[in-house]
């Protein structure tokens, strides 16, 4: 029988789900479907009793609903209870369980640049979903550190008191006032604004709040975003030869993790990266010194 799967959200037209999995789903020949849902927040609770009701195996689940999901469920992983947020839901014969794999799938993305993340010191920019998704990550991966700098201390502040008795490393917040002192401890620098959306004025006048100059020769930056691939943050960092990792890889990472979890087999990975759009000459998710 045909495998159903899925992706929630409102609305759902954007999402880059469907083509990743479909891609994967026919270069391995397997008998399954991926389809795009229109769930509105209202019809939320009907649509998650629809999966249980119709067999259908596991659905993503995008914005809004990734928080709001979590009530519907039967269980949740550790990741996803501490981040807040569900992005994959598993149908296991009639039981739905909800598992995050934003936070793994940024950690897979920065270890296949060749970084390992143990004993780093990281700062994230932001204070919002994704900047959850990444300090969990971080603190998962054995960061030593982690500085949460966002435009409103007071935001860096609520969320840092909310997931310091979570995980292991000293978490720190700050507001932007702090980001010279900051960057200078920095090894590894995650940008989780929306700032570098879509670029224009707003991406460049982040970017050049930013004291690229203050971070150590041997740090890394990252950019969640993946629209544009090459950010106003990673154009910066790149012409001071900083290594670089663009958004994508953790889109597709995540993206791996939850067919792995739907299909019990890894999908493949150039398949999914090539359904994004990505060049072919570039590496999966690292443009590094020299790379
Ligand atoms: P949220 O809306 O939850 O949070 C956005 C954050 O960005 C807030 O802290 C907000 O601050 C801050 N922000 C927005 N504009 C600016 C600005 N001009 N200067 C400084 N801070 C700013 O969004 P998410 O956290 O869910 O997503 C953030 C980005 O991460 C998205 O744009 C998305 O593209 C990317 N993302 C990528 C993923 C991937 O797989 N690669 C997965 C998830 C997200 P304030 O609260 O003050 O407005």
């Amino acid at each position: 029988m045909t495998t159903i799967l899925g992706v929630f959200g409102w609305p759902v037209s954007h999402s880059k789900s469907p083509a990743m999995h479909g891609a994967a789903i026919a270069a391995l020949g397997l008998d399954a479907v991926y389809c795009p849902f229109a769930v509105q927040p209202e019809a939320l609770g009907d649509a998650l009793r629809g999966v249980g009701a119709l067999g259908i195996r596991g659905v993503n689940v995008t914005l809004p609903h990734k928080q709001a999901v979590i009530e519907y469920l039967d269980g949740v992983d550790d990741d996803a209870r501490t981040i807040g947020a569900v992005n994959t839901i598993v149908n296991d014969g009639g039981a739905l369980f909800g598992f995050n794999t934003d936070a793994p799938g940024l950690v897979r993305s920065i270890e296949e640049s060749g970084l390992s993340i143990a004993g780093l010191r990281a700062t994230v920019l932001g204070a919002g979903g994704a900047a959850r998704a990444a300090i969990v990550g971080l603190a998962r991966a054995g960061a030593s550190e982690v500085a949460v700098l966002a435009r409103r201390a007071g935001a860096a502040r609520a969320l840092v008191e909310e997931l310091a008795p979570h995980v292991a490393p000293p978490l720190r917040a700050a507001g932007y006032e702090a980001l010279g002192e900051s960057f200078g401890r920095t090894d590894l620098l995650i940008q989780a604004t929306s700032a570098t959306l879509r670029g224009g004025s707003e991406a460049e006048a982040f970017a050049s709040l930013l004291p690229m100059d203050a971070l150590p020769e041997a740090a890394a930056v990252v950019d969640l975003v993946y629209e544009p691939l090459r950010t106003s943050v990673l154009v910066r960092a790149e012409a001071r030869g900083l290594r670089t990792v663009d958004g994508l890889g953790m889109l597709i990472h995540q993206g791996a993790l939850a067919f792995r979890r739907f299909l019990g087999v890894d999908p493949p990975l150039e398949v999914m990266a090539k359904a994004l759009g990505r060049p072919e000459d570039a590496s999966l998710s690292a443009r590094s010194k020299g790379a």
